[in-house]
C-alpha cells in the first residue's frame, strides 16, 4: 500500500469512527464504554452509586440506573464521597463514588483520600479529560492530570482509555479497595472511553466475575502462640477495640473473646457499641487508668496514633502491646509491640479463641472490680452533670445532649452521624452506643464536611434510621445536601447545636474591625428554615423537654426532619477536647 493510500484510509476511519459517536451506538448490536460501566459495576455486584454528574459521565448514571444500579444525586461531590465512603465502612463492600472531570473530581478526591486515611474501602470513578490532549497541554476542556493528582491519595490508580478496559479496571479496583488494608481507589475513566462504541457481542466477553473478590490473609501460627502467651499471662489486661474491629464484621468472636476471658474493653469512637458501652467489662471511662496501669493491652484494629498519644504519653512504658492489624506496616509505628499479629482480623480472632481453649489467664482478681467501681463514680458524675444542666437557659450541650441521650438510648438501632467540635466531642461522651457499626464519624483527621454525606450512605446502604447531631459550624460544610435527604425521602434526622460559632459564638477579634471574629457564625440562624425550603419536617427547640419531643417525634416520622437546637453563644470551649493541639497552647506550653 502506498503511504497516500494508507494515509486515505487512516482519515476515513477517523471520519467513520466521529460519524459513529456521533450518530450513537446502534442498540443492540452496539454498545458504548458508558455501559460496559455500568454493566461492568453490576456484575462485580455494585448496587448503588453517589455522585453529581455533567459532562461526561451523566449518560453513564442513566444507563447504571437502567441496569437496576440505584443512583443517588448530590448537590456536590464530597458529600456524595462521604456518603460512598460510609456505605463502604458499613457493608464491608466499596461505596462507588462518580465524578465529573477537573473540579468535580478534585471535590470527589477530598472524600476518596478521607477514606483510604480511615481504611473505609470505596472506588472513585471521575469522567476525565483524553489523556492524549491533557499529555500534550492542549488546554483541552475541563483539563487536568487526574490519574497522577488522584495517585498519592489512594490505594491503587487506573486509567481506561479503551472501553475494553473498562470491566478488568472495575473489578481490579474492587479487590484493591477492599483486599488487605481497605481504602479509596481511583479510576481515571476517559471521554474517549467512555464515548467509544464496541459491538454488543464482542462487549460481552469482557465481563467476569472476579473470583475471591476478598480474600482474607491468616496470620501465622507463631504470631497467634505469643500473643496468647502474653495475653495469658497478664496481670491487668485489656482491649482497646477500634474502628478496623468495627468494619471486620467479627462481632461474635469479640465477644467471646472479651466475655469468656473476662477482659475490660475501651472502644474508640466509631467502634463504640461493637461491645455495648454500658457492658459489665466496659472500661470506656476508665481510659487513663487503662492506660497507665494495664501490663498488656489488645489492640484490634485501632492504630496507636496521635488520638491514643502515639502509645506513649499517659501509657505504661513497660506496656506490652498486642495488636491485631492487616497491615503490617502498622506493626511498631510509633511503640515497639511486643506481639503483633498481622492478618485479617476475623482469621485472627478465630486463631487466637483457638489457641486460647483450655487456657486460663492469669488476671489480678482486683483487677475488673476496681475498673468497675471506677466506672461507676465516673458514671454517676456524669450523669450528675448532665442532670444539672438540664435548667441551663438558654441551653447549652450538656442540656441538649441530656435530652438527645434519652431518645437515642431509646432507639439503639438509629445510626448516629456527628461531627463538629464540642458537639463531637461532647456528644460522643453523654451516648451510650450498644449496637455495632452505629456511630459514624469525622473519624482519624478529625475533619469537619462529612455530616450529610455519610448520613445519606449510611440509611442508604442499610435502610436504617439515621440521626446526625452537627454542630452549626460542621453543618456549614454540607448543608446543601439537606436537600438530598429530602429528594431521596431518606428517614434522617439533622440536629443542628447553633451556639453561633466555630467552638462558640463570643468570639472578639483581636484588631479593631467591625467584622465578625473569625470563629463568629450566627446564633439567630434560623435553620429549620432551611429545612422548610425542601419539605422537610421541622422543629426549632429551645428546652430539653422541646428536644426531646422533637426527636422523639422525628425518628418516628421516617422522614426527613431537621430541628434547630438553639443553644447560648456561649456554649463550648476552643477546639473541645482537642484544645492542647493549638499553636497558642503549644507555645505557651514550651516558653
Ligand atoms: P480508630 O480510629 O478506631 O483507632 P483506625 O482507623 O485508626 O481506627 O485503625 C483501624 C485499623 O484497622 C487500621 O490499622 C486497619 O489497617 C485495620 N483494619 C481494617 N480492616 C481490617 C481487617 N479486616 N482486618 C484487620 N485489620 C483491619
Ligand atoms: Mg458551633
Amino acid at each position: 500500500m502506498s503511504e497516500t493510500t494508507n494515509n486515505t484510509a487512516a482519515k476515513n476511519t477517523a471520519a467513520d469512527t466521529a460519524t459513529a459517536a456521533k450518530q450513537g451506538p446502534h442498540f443492540p448490536e452496539q454498545v458504548t464504554g458508558m455501559y460496559i460501566l455500568a454493566r461492568a459495576l453490576k456484575e462485580v455486584g455494585i448496587d448503588t452509586m453517589y455522585g453529581l454528574v455533567g459532562i461526561p459521565v451523566t449518560e453513564a448514571a442513566y444507563i447504571a440506573q437502567g441496569q437496576g444500579i440505584r443512583f443517588v444525586g448530590f448537590r456536590h461531590e464530597q458529600q456524595a464521597g462521604m456518603a460512598a465512603a460510609t456505605h463502604g465502612f458499613l457493608t464491608h463492600t466499596p461505596g462507588v463514588l462518580l465524578t465529573v472531570s477537573s473540579l468535580g473530581f478534585m471535590n470527589g478526591l477530598t472524600a476518596t483520600a478521607n477514606a483510604t486515611v480511615n481504611c473505609y474501602p470505596m472506588i472513585q470513578i471521575s469522567g476525565a479529560s483524553d489523556p492524549t490532549m491533557v499529555d500534550m497541554d492542549m488546554g483541552t476542556y475541563e483539563q487536568l492530570d487526574q490519574l497522577n493528582t488522584a495517585r498519592p491519595l489512594v490505594k491503587a490508580a487506573f486509567r481506561c482509555s479503551h472501553a475494553k478496559d473498562i470491566p478488568s479496571a472495575v473489578a481490579r479496583a474492587y479487590r484493591a479497595a477492599v483486599s488487605g488494608r481497605p481504602g479509596g481507589v481511583y479510576i481515571d475513566m476517559t471521554t474517549p472511553a467512555l464515548g467509544e462504541i464496541m459491538d454488543a457481542s464482542e462487549a460481552e466477553k469482557l465481563f467476569y466475575k472476579p473470583v475471591d473478590v476478598y480474600a482474607p490473609v491468616a496470620p501465622t501460627q507463631s504470631a497467634v502462640d505469643r500473643a496468647v502467651e502474653i495475653l495469658t499471662s497478664a496481670k491487668r489486661p485489656a482491649i482497646l477495640l477500634g474502628k478496623g474491629a468495627a468494619y471486620a464484621q467479627v462481632d461474635d468472636k469479640i465477644k467471646e473473646l472479651i466475655e469468656t476471658y473476662k477482659i475490660p474493653y475501651l472502644a474508640m469512637s466509631m467502634a463504640k457499641g461493637l461491645m455495648p458501652d454500658n457492658g459489665e467489662y466496659s472500661a470506656l471511662s476508665c481510659r487513663s487508668t487503662i492506660m497507665e496501669q494495664s501490663d498488656v493491652v489488645m489492640v484490634i484494629g485501632a492504630r496507636l496514633n496521635w488520638m491514643l498519644q502515639f502509645g506513649r504519653g499517659k501509657w505504661n512504658p513497660d506496656m506490652k502491646f498486642i495488636q491485631l492489624d492487616v497491615e503490617p506496616r502498622e506493626i511498631d509505628r510509633n511503640v515497639p509491640v511486643a506481639a503483633p499479629v498481622v492478618g485479617d482480623m476475623g482469621e485472627s480472632l478465630d486463631m487466637i479463641l483457638a489457641s486460647l481453649k483450655g487456657k486460663t489467664m492469669q488476671t489480678d482478681p482486683q483487677w475488673v472490680p476496681s475498673l468497675q467501681a471506677e466506672a461507676k463514680v465516673k458514671n454517676a458524675k456524669f450523669h450528675a452533670r448532665l442532670a444539672d444542666a438540664v435548667s441551663a437557659n438558654p441551653m447549652n450541650h450538656w442540656s441538649a445532649l441530656s435530652a438527645a441521650k434519652k431518645v437515642l438510648e431509646a432507639n439503639p438501632d438509629v445510626i448516629l452521624v456527628n461531627e463538629g467540635a464540642n458537639t463531637l466531642d461532647d456528644t460522643r461522651d453523654s451516648i451510650d452506643m450498644v449496637l455495632p457499626r452505629h456511630r459514624v464519624d469525622c473519624a482519624s483527621w478529625a475533619i469537619m464536611g462529612m455530616g450529610m454525606g455519610s448520613a445519606i450512605g449510611a440509611a442508604v446502604a442499610t435502610g436504617k434510621s439515621v440521626v446526625a447531631i452537627e454542630g452549626d459550624s460542621a453543618f456549614g460544610f454540607s448543608g446543601m445536601d439537606f436537600s438530598t435527604i429530602c429528594r431521596y425521602k431518606l428517614p434522617v434526622t439533622v440536629c443542628i447545636f447553633n451556639n453561633g460559632g466555630i467552638y462558640n459564638g463570643v468570639g472578639v477579634p483581636l484588631d479593631k474591625t467591625t467584622d465578625p471574629a473569625p470563629t463568629t457564625l450566627d446564633v439567630n440562624a434560623r435553620y429549620d428554615k432551611l429545612g422548610d425550603a425542601f419539605g422537610a419536617q421541622t422543629y426549632y427547640v429551645t428546652t430539653p423537654d422541646e428536644y426531646q419531643q422533637a426527636l422523639t417525634e422525628a425518628i418516628a416520622s421516617k422522614k426527613p426532619c431537621l430541628i434547630d437546637v438553639q443553644l447560648g453563644a456561649d456554649s463550648g470551649k476552643e477546639s473541645g477536647h482537642i484544645g492542647y493541639l493549638n499553636p497558642a497552647t503549644l507555645i505557651s506550653v514550651t516558653v
